[in-house]
């Protein structure tokens, strides 16, 4: 049997998505269509000897130790299987972080698969789901992936049709933007009004291929707030749309905000102009799944 495995760990874009009502635990209900990119982490998942010991090596920008969201998911599948083995963890953080690319989410996603995997598939994937739904609300996303609705507080996923290799450009302020804070201004605020049946419309658009459809029906009730802590975010929506964008949203709370273009051609320049305007900047195109195998 294997004892290591390299995973890809894809960020994800929010299509489409609506903030609801505020339930009684006092977090709020979305409709959300999420699509993964070809943006990814690498993380590599190695189980070693007996004890129960778990480490974290990280390359790049992301918290290093028990906070690290790879380090609780593998602490979380230890204590969930009762497996006693020592795990070792090697995060290569490419999406940026507290961006609104569910990046964290990811990695938690890839850790868990790598280990179901090298454990000999011990928990099925209704467990694994649910352990990954208590570690947060899109890591669930990234073991169904590539395009799914996600409902409740996001973590209730269901597939949608697999989505076309659409080209895309993110742009990233360079500020990071906590959740709670855009929820909290969100609360005060308000947000735009979403379409009826939007969601449905979008998970239409996609299964159909229709690139314009798709951009036509971009909708986040977060942008606002987001735009309001960050004013960099609404000035990078208005550069995408002025360099010839077919669309351009914030992606979750934000403050990364991703502009759909028609071919790699339009990426290209696309990347270039926003490069003025961006500290980070990168073209990628939709992915057709989740967590997987590097
Ligand atoms: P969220 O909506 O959960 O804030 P996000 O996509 O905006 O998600 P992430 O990159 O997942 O942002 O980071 C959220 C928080 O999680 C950050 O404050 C970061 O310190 C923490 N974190 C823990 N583990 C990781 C990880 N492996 N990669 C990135 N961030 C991590």
């Amino acid at each position: 049997m294997r004892d290591s495995v390299l995973l890809e760990a894809p960020a994800k874009v929010n299509l489409y998505l609506e903030v609801g009502a505020k339930r009684r635990d006092g977090y709020h209900a979305v409709r959300t269509v999420m699509q993964a990119v070809e943006l990814c982490d690498l993380v590599g998942v190695e189980l070693a000897g007996r004890g129960g010991v778990i480490a974290l090596e990280v390359e790049g920008e992301a918290p290093r130790g028990e906070d690290n969201l790879c380090h609780r998911a593998a602490a979380a599948f230890l204590e969930a299987t009762g497996l006693r083995r020592s795990v070792r963890i090697r995060l290569v953080k490419r999406i940026p972080v507290a961006a609104g690319l569910g990046g964290g989410s990811s990695d938690a996603a890839a850790v868990l698969r790598g280990l179901n995997f090298l454990a000999g598939e011990v928990l099925g994937s209704r467990e694994l789901l649910e352990l990954a739904a208590s570690l947060g609300m899109d890591v669930p996303f990234f073991l169904v992936g590539g395009t799914a609705m996600g409902e409740g507080r996001g973590e209730r996923v269901s597939p949608l049709a697999q989505a076309p290799p659409l080209p895309l450009v993110l742009a990233n302020p360079g500020t990071p933007l906590s959740t709670a804070e855009v929820y909290r201004r969100y609360d005060a605020a308000g947000g735009g009004e979403p379409p009826r049946g939007g969601a449905e419309a979008m998970g239409e658009a996609l299964r159909a291929g229709d690139a314009r459809r798709v951009a036509s029906l971009l909708f986040n009730s977060l942008q606002p707030a987001a735009c309001s802590l960050v004013p960099a975010v609404g000035a990078l929506l208005e550069h995408a749309l002025w360099a010839g964008a077919r669309g351009a949203l914030v992606s979750g709370s934000g403050p990364t905000v991703f502009a759909l273009v028609s071919d790699q051609g339009e990426a290209e320049e696309l990347e270039k102009e926003m490069g003025r305007h961006a500290p980070l900047v990168v073209r990628t195109s939709f992915r057709s799944a989740g967590v997987g195998l590097a």
